[in-house]
């Protein structure tokens, strides 16, 4: 007992150091505040689909293009394959993912379980400068389609999606959606048609009056007609298989 406590307490004590070492450490600035920022990058090359669906993703090369160690790349990568944005295949070594049909329709019924529920909390806990935020934000989204800003519209789009769940006030939840949406991002880059957005961003405007307006009920209705249409906007071809019978199976 006292030994694997013991055990416990060296490992996280070796942990921190390692920490401590890792800020500010490494002579290419290869410490953890680095790391996180080459995270950051990649993930956002991924969700703006500037690296596409299935590109290999090279150790080497990306070590040498942000100038760090193969083995911070290596954990960077895992983080990534963590949060399915990044797929790691044995000797073929790490891509972006290509989520399939299946991933697709499970990521938009998830979306569709949470983000429709948080409408109502969103909605009692939303301040006048949240809605003026958020205002803005759609505000911009409309700017960088209009600009041909692509990347930055996607972004913007799930960053609307995001900090709506952020106001609900649950941080697991909205953790949750964040990767909810980073996975839809991939998921339109596949099956999306080209130059779709997936979301309609004056869809985001109205939201945001019945938010405002306490209209709770609608708002739910709302999000769920808003994810519904992203989802019929993909190229995901409708399953022949039939819906069973649940009635006479479990009746
Ligand atoms: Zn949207």
């Amino acid at each position: 007992m006292a030994k694997s406590a013991n055990a416990a307490s060296n490992t996280s004590t070796s942990k921190s150091a390692e920490a401590k070492r890792g800020r500010g450490a490494g002579k290419a600035g290869d410490g953890a505040e680095r790391h996180a920022t080459i995270y950051q990058q990649i993930r956002e090359a991924i969700v703006e689909h500037r690296l596409k669906p299935g590109a290999r993703l090279r150790e080497d090369a990306l070590a040498e293009v942000f100038g760090v160690s193969r083995t911070g790349i290596r954990k960077i990568l895992q983080r990534l394959a963590l949060e399915y944005l990044v797929t790691l295949t044995p000797r073929r070594g790490a891509s972006v993912s290509r989520p399939t049909i299946e991933e697709a329709r499970d990521v938009f019924a998830a979306r569709q379980l949470i983000e429709c529920q948080l409408m109502p909390w969103v909605s009692r806990r939303l301040q006048p400068a949240d809605a003026r935020a958020l205002r803005e934000m759609a505000t911009s989204e409309r700017q960088a389609l209009r600009a041909g800003e692509q990347s930055r519209a996607i972004q913007l789009s799930a960053q609307f999606h995001q900090r709506l769940a952020e106001l609900s006030g649950n941080t697991p939840l909205a953790e949750f959606v964040e990767r909810l949406c980073s996975r839809s991002s991939l998921i339109l880059a596949v099956y999306g048609a080209s130059g779709h957005l997936g979301c309609e961003s004056h869809d985001h405007d109205e939201l945001v009056t019945l938010l405002e307006a306490g209209r709770e009920e609608r708002a739910v209705a709302f999000m769920q007609r808003h994810l519904k249409a992203i989802e019929a906007s993909l190229s995901i071809e409708e399953s022949t298989d039939e819906a069973p019978d649940l009635r006479q199976i479990f009746g």
